[in-house]
């Protein structure tokens, strides 16, 4: 089964131990407690039962034969073994997050024997621009033309304004007035912490900014990924539902750019109904099926209880560890094999319906959506 990783970042460069590895098995930024195992989780769990024969152990070999095992063969190896054994089409890669600790596209692309294309983050964007030495009254502009000259290479955007103060954005494209005020402010505090903070510091955080580079990735017309549910405890869960994204959506159909919804879990009904309501709005549960391990299925039906199938695409928001890589793509397709072939087996789907709807999230909305053939 064909498939396109829309939403996925890049592999760690550094041999890990247990606790890297144990630390790219959780999204907390603390370690588990003392006598206890990150291993101990779903994702956990799953690692052991589907990555351990690629190491050549047992399934659900315990953790710290895994451990030991991924430790003597080395990063490299399993590196190797997992992103060739995932087989994936092409990997469509964040290169917003720590950016220095994992692989570029282009080595991912090189390591798997597989495309890899480039979604750019809007806020290391505007940190970039801010860092230039722009003055306030040109940030609006030159923030523009960074993004339009980004996309000459790039096959979409992501936005972690979840991250950056919430989801209940205002709808509207910022005033000029209103974005020249806060990037003075923004600039300023930047100034006064001299040169060495500068890059430490420049951190765009403020939703007028975050709003400008939206509106301005809007109109390159090329989809526009925003982080929604579950992250990192840098994220408030409450304010990364998707639903708070309703008056934006609204305001942003007429530009018909797709707007892709990463994640959504646990708000994955509310994705699928904005994304059943919104002709241009797209969702995921990539994430969600690494982590909640033997439930996958059973999350993935859940968001294909609303979510048009023309609306769905896969990802695996795989992160540092290559297992991750790996396993979104082995668990995706049987999940979608399993949830298709019960519609299936209760009469309320042909064969050639569950083929084709597979297909469809699998890779050709994809395909479509961030028009690959194109390229
Ligand atoms: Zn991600």
């Amino acid at each position: 089964m064909r498939l396109i990783d829309h939403h996925v970042h890049g592999v760690s460069t550094a041999e890990l131990d247990q606790a890297g590895i144990e630390s790219l098995l959780s999204e907390s930024s603390e370690p588990a407690p003392p006598g206890t195992s990150a291993f101990d989780t779903q994702l956990g769990f799953a690692v052991r039962r589907w990555c351990a024969p690629l190491l050549d152990i047992d399934p659900l070999a315990p953790a710290p034969d895994y451990v030991r095992r991924r430790v003597e063969l080395g990063n490299a190896e399993v590196t190797r073994r997992m992103l060739g054994a995932a087989k994936v089409d092409t990997w469509l890669v964040d290169t917003g997050y720590q950016s220095d600790a994992v692989t570029s596209p282009a080595e991912l692309g090189q390591l798997s024997g597989t495309k890899a294309l480039e979604i750019p983050r809007l806020e290391s964007i505007g940190e970039q621009v801010a860092r230039s030495g722009v003055t306030a009254g040109r940030f609006g502009d030159e923030f523009t033309a960074a993004v339009q000259q980004a996309a000459a290479a790039a096959v979409g955007f992501k936005s972690i304004a979840a991250y950056r103060g919430g989801l209940s954005l205002d709808p509207a494209r910022p005033e000029p007035a209103e974005l020249e005020a806060v990037a003075s402010r923004w600039l300023s505090l930047l100034d006064s912490g001299g040169t060495a903070g500068l890059a430490g510091t420049a951190r765009l955080a403020d939703q007028v900014l975050i709003r400008h580079g939206i509106w301005a990735a809007l109109d390159t017309g090329l989809p526009l990924q925003l982080h929604t549910g579950y992250g990192d405890a840098d994220s408030r869960l409450h304010d990364a539902d998707p639903a708070l994204l309703h008056d934006f959506l609204a305001a942003s159909q007429h530009t018909g750019t797709p707007v892709m919804l990463l994640h959504c879990y646990p708000y994955h009904r509310q994705a699928g109904a904005l994304a059943a309501l919104f002709p241009h709005v797209y969702m995921d549960v990539g994430e969600a099926l690494n982590h909640v391990g033997a439930r996958s299925a059973a999350v993935l039906a859940e968001a294909l209880e609303l979510t048009p199938f023309h609306k769905m695409l896969y990802s695996s928001d795989a992160f540092g560890l290559p297992e991750l890589h790996y396993l979104g793509a082995a668990r995706f397709r049987r999940d979608i094999d399993r949830v298709t072939t019960a519609f299936v087996a209760d009469g309320d789907w042909s064969p050639a319906d569950a083929a084709r709807v597979s297909e469809m999230i699998g890779a050709a909305n994809a395909a479509r959506v961030y028009r690959l053939s194109e390229l």
